[in-house]
């Protein structure tokens, strides 16, 4: 919509600046413009009708980019000023040719609010177009500014070209046809953070007003696309994260069987439980209902999984993955909605919940069950004393989900055919008694940590009965409810009444009335977890003045790249929630491939600090094997990549000697490596 503006605009420029050419060239380069303009719109409405729009489109767009190519080639003002009015000419009818094509993407009911949109976005695009592109951005970095950085959850601020699609870009299909709505603007101002990303990948700054052309046709050195490409990509993907997280978009919709359900069914916590997907057979049933008959080829798919291209082939490899896990299979409808169907080989939301077969591998001879040996820190049944300061209350066995990398795979869950669960912590008063006792009877613990299983499956007289008997302990400061369901069931805190999170806002005001903390720690791994409802949610605890704080699992498929690592950092920081800690995934059986090596904890480490504001940046640790505690994983004393045993060493607790804990790597990279 933009674009005669942004034509018109840099035309002056180039006439004057580059060519060299006086105020009279330049007025005469301009109006032959704007009469080819008018004429283009006048003379080709019976060729467009005649050969069709989509035809049109081709041939004028082409024609235009090959005279926008004839004027930055031949240094000619004369000749220049009859290309100019030509690119006008063919030019004129393409803003016209794009409103109706995008008509015809999208339902008719949303065809005029569209159409709203797109004018809107093209009056933007009108004033700030001929500013952003006809202009030098690196003589007025205010435009940028203005432009990019106010944009709300704008993560493309500095990106790389080669990863366009941080977060997948098809999750919403409203979200998809919303984005191609706004193509003609999106790519007029797309293009100036095209170059700039362009110039930023080369060293150098590239100069819009002598480039138009060059702007446009130029390949992005890392993806060899040409720069509109990733221009457009980059705006698109742009759009559709803003929708996810910033529109009300109705994110179950693409979910068959979810199609009809409301929003307000949606957001009560009750039809989140009743339709949880639990156990094989649902699940098999469920895939049955929502996967392609045919899976969709999927570049990102692992090797391994290529040969699984239908849906019958899928959900038998899913039933042979869950006779092999370690956990049994719970998911939430928060969750089922955020998979990306489409791409189920790859979608690192599935990944971390639904095993397959095929991608299984051997197990490194270190991992364990009980990986930090918890039950043999434990004075008392539930309850792990491992720092001098700190105890862990193991409060429950259940969550609302069931990770298939969880540390305490051990004890969560329902039995599996591979996992006889034992050491399960039912949430009774009786148990719990010996360990507040032990907690009462050790003056120095001032730290309390209640999770399980997860803090939303405590009931909510139980959360506020164990909340108020430790803050009634002089000697305990703090408490953190570990909980997974902030992550997983945003609609619980948003639901009216619910008892959970008054319970958990009251011992929050309580505990700080008492000068102590209770905090909510939970659990993101990735940004696509993170929707409109997860906003509200913690916009909703934020306001109730609970401290939310967060802790990821590096898990490979999943988070292991610096762009999608960071990205989760800006949206949990951006959503008030403190990035607390991101770990190396525990040395668990059944799970080798979501582990990483030590080597890719600490290279994203290495692109992510000092690239986001230091208290918004999170510790990566490793919390060492067989019981050592929480290190630095950078701390390491020693760490042959090619064996993938890495040492820390660990300063004797009460006085005693220092200690030695050793961490390996998956054997498949060591392998790799050697
Ligand atoms: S929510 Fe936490 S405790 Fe429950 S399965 Fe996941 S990681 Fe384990």
């Amino acid at each position: 919509m933009a674009s005669g503006e942004v034509v018109s605009s840099w035309i002056v420029t180039f006439t004057t600046e580059i060519r060299g050419g006086n105020d009279d060239a330049m007025r005469y380069v301009l109006s032959g413009y704007w009469v080819g303009l008018v004429l283009g719109r006048l003379i080709l409405v019976h060729a467009t009708s005649y050969i069709g729009p989509k035809l049109a489109l081709t041939i004028y767009g082409s024609i235009t980019i090959g005279f926008l190519a004839m004027i930055q080639s031949v240094n000619n003002v004369a000749v220049n000023a009859v290309a100019t009015a030509l690119v006008g000419f063919f030019q004129a009818p393409l803003t016209p040719m794009i409103i109706l094509l995008s008509s015809k993407w999208v339902p008719a009911s949303l065809v005029s609010p569209a159409i709203s949109i797109l004018t809107a976005f093209g009056l933007v695009g009108s004033a700030l177009g001929p500013l952003c592109i006809g202009k030098d951005p690196s003589r007025s970095p205010t435009i940028e500014v203005l432009i990019w950085r106010r944009l709300p959850h704008c993560r493309k601020r500095s990106c790389n070209s080669s990863s366009c699609f941080l977060v997948d870009i098809g999750r919403i299909p409203v979200a998809r046809q919303q984005s191609r709505f706004s193509f003609g603007a999106a790519f007029l101002i797309a293009a100036n953070e095209g170059s700039q990303s362009l110039a930023n990948n080369q060293g150098s700054r590239l100069a819009p007003p002598s480039s138009l052309p060059q702007m446009f046709m130029q390949l992005d050195p890392n993806s060899r696309r040409p720069a509109w490409y990733h221009s457009y990509s980059t705006t698109y993907s742009l759009f559709c994260e803003t929708s996810r997280v910033n529109f009300r978009e109705p994110y179950w919709y693409k979910i068959p069987v979810w199609k009809d359900v409301t929003e307000k069914e949606f957001l009560d916590y009750s039809w989140q439980v009743a339709n949880t997907v639990q156990g094989k057979y649902n699940l098999a049933k469920y895939l049955h209902a929502v996967l392609p008959e045919h899976i969709p080829y999927d570049e990102d798919a692992p090797e391994t999984l290529r040969h699984i291209q239908t849906r019958d082939m899928f959900v038998q490899d899913v039933l042979g993955g869950i006779s092999l896990a370690p956990m049994s299979i719970r998911i939430t409808p928060h969750v089922m909605s955020v998979i990306d169907w489409t791409k189920p080989l790859s979608d690192p939301i599935r990944r971390q919940f639904i095993p397959l077969r095929s991608s299984f591998i051997e197990d490194h001879p270190r991992l364990q069950l009980d990986s930090l040996n918890e039950t043999g820190s434990s004075p008392t049944p539930g309850l792990v004393h491992r720092y001098h300061e700190k105890a862990l209350f193991l409060a429950v066995s259940v969550c609302p989900v069931y990770c298939r990398f969880c540390t305490r795979s051990y004890s969560v869950g329902g039995q599996t055919e591979e996992v006889s669960k034992k050491n399960i912590f039912p949430p009774t008063r009786r148990r719990w008694e010996p360990m507040f006792k032990y907690i009462e009877e050790t003056p120095q613990l001032s730290d309390i940590v209640v999770s399980g299983g997860d803090g939303y499956y405590i009931p909510p007289e139980h959360l506020t009965s164990i909340t108020e008997r430790l803050l009634a302990i002089p000697h305990i400061r703090r408490i953190r409810i570990a909980s997974k369901g902030l992550a997983v069931c945003p609609s619980r805190i948003l639901t009216s009444g619910d008892e959970w999170t008054q319970a958990i806002i009251k011992a929050s005001a309580a505990a700080r009335q008492m000068g102590k903390s209770v905090a909510l720690h939970t659990h993101f791994n990735h940004p696509a977890e993170m929707t409109w409802i997860t906003r509200l949610a913690t916009q909703k605890l934020y306001e109730e003045g609970v401290t939310v704080r967060n802790q990821t699992v590096m898990l490979r498929g999943v988070n292991d790249n610096v762009t999608t690592m960071k990205t989760l950092i800006r949206m949990l920081a951006d959503n008030n929630i403190m990035p607390y800690y991101v770990y190396q995934g525990d040395m668990v059986s059944g799970v080798e491939e979501l582990r990483t090596p030590l080597s890719t904890i600490l290279e994203i480490e290495r692109h992510i600090r000092g690239s986001i504001a230091g208290f918004a940046t999170p510790n990566f640790v490793i919390d060492l094997p067989g019981g050592g505690g929480k290190r630095l994983a950078v701390s390491y004393d020693t760490y042959d990549r090619s064996t993938g045993v890495s040492t820390y060493v660990v300063p004797g607790r009460n006085g005693g000697k220092d200690q030695v804990y050793e961490h390996h790597d998956p054997l498949q990279h060591s392998k790799s490596l050697q």
